[in-house]
């Protein structure tokens, strides 16, 4: 099988029935062998700013900062590129930055400890801005937003980090483009607030590995709890739906960088679903258009309406399996 795979490997991923799919990858875990990137993937979709940062014993400098997203976004200029602002707490501590809580994933993480901290996220968000300069392929992504009025505040903070790097660059007669500005959907709340958040966005960004932990309330981690995690869960593959839906309604475009992104069995259902844009590791790239390029999305449409009666995750898995088999 693996050869079959790599002799596809630079054909699109397109369905038998004609429905072509982006494919991205998720980056930041070793930087320098995603410094080359895939030339299979269509950008990166997610960029986890955080790691650089825990490889460090101090907060990375603006300058800092500065060379290497540079590098990053230089390596590949015509593919659009996501970095995720900083996202630590919850499993990702900073040795250099110590916070002790009962309960991190219910606590500071994420854009809740960056806006309690704007000079982190400023530096960030300038370094990020400095290194896109001359260049349009840079995309902002915010990650553990619940609340509309997060977005408003952290835009509020872009902004006035755009203007600022904006009147630099003008002066060495360099210009500066806007980024698009997303959010990770990956706290059950924003379910309810699709409506709203569509409005102030540029794009959507599921995180199927919180969104499940959060929904089901288990510790992604806990591996006593471990079997309870499953984004096979009705709950979750029912939020999927929804998020699908309402991207679509609102014209929001969407993509999903959760590990389900990477899955046979969670690609064919998020294709049913309605997601055109996936982002995954690196090494589940070629797994992943193999199985688009040999997936009918009208029989895998009938294979979601059958699942989604289902209340048992094993039940869902035992579907997805046979369909899977199936397509060989
Ligand atoms: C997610 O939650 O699905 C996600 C992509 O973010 P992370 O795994 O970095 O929390
Ligand atoms: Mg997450």
């Amino acid at each position: 099988l693996s050869e079959r795979i790599r002799s596809e490997d630079t054909l699109p991923a397109i369905t038998t029935d004609n429905c072509e799919i982006r494919l991205f990858t998720n980056a930041g875990l070793s930087l320098e062998a995603e410094k080359n990137d895939n030339p299979f993937s269509d950008g990166v979709g997610l960029f986890r700013t955080e790691i650089p940062f825990m490889m460090r014993e101090r907060f990375p400098t603006e300058q800092e900062q500065v060379e290497l997203y540079r590098t990053l976004l230089e390596a590949e200029p015509n593919k659009p590129f996501t970095m995720r602002t900083l996202d630590v707490g919850g499993d990702k501590p900073l040795p250099y930055f110590p916070i002790s809580e009962e309960n991190p994933f219910l606590g500071w993480r994420g854009i809740r400890l960056t806006l309690d901290h704007p000079e982190i996220f400023l530096v960030q968000i300038r370094a990020m801005l400095r290194a896109s300069i001359g260049l349009d392929n840079l995309s902002i992504m915010l990650p553990m937003i619940t609340s509309v009025s997060e977005v408003s505040e952290a835009k509020r903070l872009i902004r006035q980090a755009f203007y600022e790097v904006e009147e630099e660059a003008q002066e060495h007669g360099e210009s500066l483009q806007m980024p698009k500005i997303g959010v990770m959907l990956e706290v059950p709340a924003v379910l309810y607030q699709l409506p709203q958040l569509s409005k102030i966005v540029d794009f959507f960004s599921v995180g199927s590995n919180d969104l499940t932990q959060y929904l089901l309330a288990v510790d992604r981690n806990n591996s006593r709890v471990a079997e309870l995690y499953d984004s096979y869960h009705p709950a979750v593959l029912s939020a999927l739906h929804t998020i699908a839906k309402h991207s679509e309604l609102f014209q929001v475009p969407v993509t999903v960088c959760g590990e389900l992104a990477g899955e046979p069995g969670g690609v064919v259902l998020l294709l049913a679903m309605g997601y055109r844009k996936l982002s995954m590791n690196n090494h589940n790239l070629l797994k992943v258009k193999w199985i688009i390029r040999n997936i009918h999305l009208g029989s895998a449409e009938q294979l979601l309406a059958k699942v989604l009666t289902l209340n048992n995750p094993q039940d869902v898995r035992e579907e997805i399996n046979n369909y899977l088999e199936s397509i060989g």
